[in-house]
């Protein structure tokens, strides 16, 4: 069978398409039997790692997509980078640990939920991303038409499952317990990213019943690392650099040391 065939049958797509660069890189390399083997394996497994990379990108959902590595750590002096640093390491998704970011709004909690999420994606894991509206709804809409069960499913399945945006509405008493049912489905088993910018004091409101709401804190918190933002709004600073506000009355912000970022 002729080489192409046979990448074909065997699937190897991505040594298929480049094959040829391979081959001349070999021989201006000189490369050995050994290496030339590993570099046309490796070209194989990048690809297909690349391809999964973006099929789970795909999946998870994200309303946006920014890493930790845009992140500016120095705007936002209340974040421990190093504990950033540990959690980037995955370890807590291994263990099936959770992360609550809790802040005002347009501190980067998305933002650091996210580029979370990227990392785990760039791991191996499934990830997906929702607000919490969007999962009650779901959730609740499952219940009326008979599948609740299945729809929890689908929400226990990912490795991290990124809540965002708890507290802007309350949930009535059902809505609490199918939060709490699904956050019991994951406890110890897989990790869950959730982000409020209310602290946990309010969350006794949020859900409505007092008793749920410690029930609810006892799972998410039981292995949990908890990230307080206390800073200035990111949105807020960069309407301010364009004029559009006076600067803070706390820290004047000096032209010169504002980083080159992006942003939406
Ligand atoms: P929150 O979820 O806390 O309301 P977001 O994560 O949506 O805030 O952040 C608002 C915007 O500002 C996003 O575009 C985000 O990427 C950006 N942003 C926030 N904080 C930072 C930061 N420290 N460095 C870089 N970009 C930031
Ligand atoms: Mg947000």
């Amino acid at each position: 069978m002729q080489l192409e065939g046979l990448l074909e049958r065997m699937k190897l797509e991505h040594l298929n398409a480049q094959l040829d660069a391979i081959c001349e890189q070999a021989a201006k390399k000189d490369l050995d039997y050994r290496e030339f083997l590993t570099e046309v394996l490796q070209t194989e497994w990048s690809g297909r790692h690349q391809k999964g990379v973006e099929f789970r990108l795909a999946m998870a959902r994200f309303p946006w997509v920014k890493t930790l590595e845009q992140f500016d750590f120095t705007f936002q002096p209340s974040l421990d980078r190093k504990i950033i640093r540990e959690l980037s390491t995955l370890a807590f998704v291994g263990r099936g640990e959770n992360i609550i970011i809790l802040g005002p709004p347009g501190v980067g909690k998305t933002h650091l939920a996210i580029g979370l999420g990227v990392k785990a994606i760039e791991a191996g894991h499934k990830v997906l991303f929702l607000t919490l509206e969007s999962m009650i709804t779901r959730l609740t809409r499952a219940r009326l038409e008979n599948r609740v069960e299945r729809q929890l499913q689908q929400f226990v399945y990912p490795k991290v499952l990124i809540i965002d945006e708890m507290g802007y509405l309350p949930m009535n008493r059902d809505e609490a317990g199918l939060f709490f049912r699904l956050l019991s489905r994951r406890y110890e088993k897989a990790s869950t990213i959730i982000t409020s910018n209310k602290s946990f004091v309010d969350w006794g409101e949020i859900f409505n019943d007092q008793v749920l709401a410690t029930a609810i804190l006892d799972r998410l918190l039981h292995h949990c690392t908890t990230l307080n933002i206390k800073g200035e709004s990111y949105r807020l600073k960069e309407k301010r650099k364009a004029g559009i506000f006076g600067p803070p009355r706390s820290q004047e912000i000096k032209p010169e040391e504002e980083p080159e970022t992006e942003f939406e």
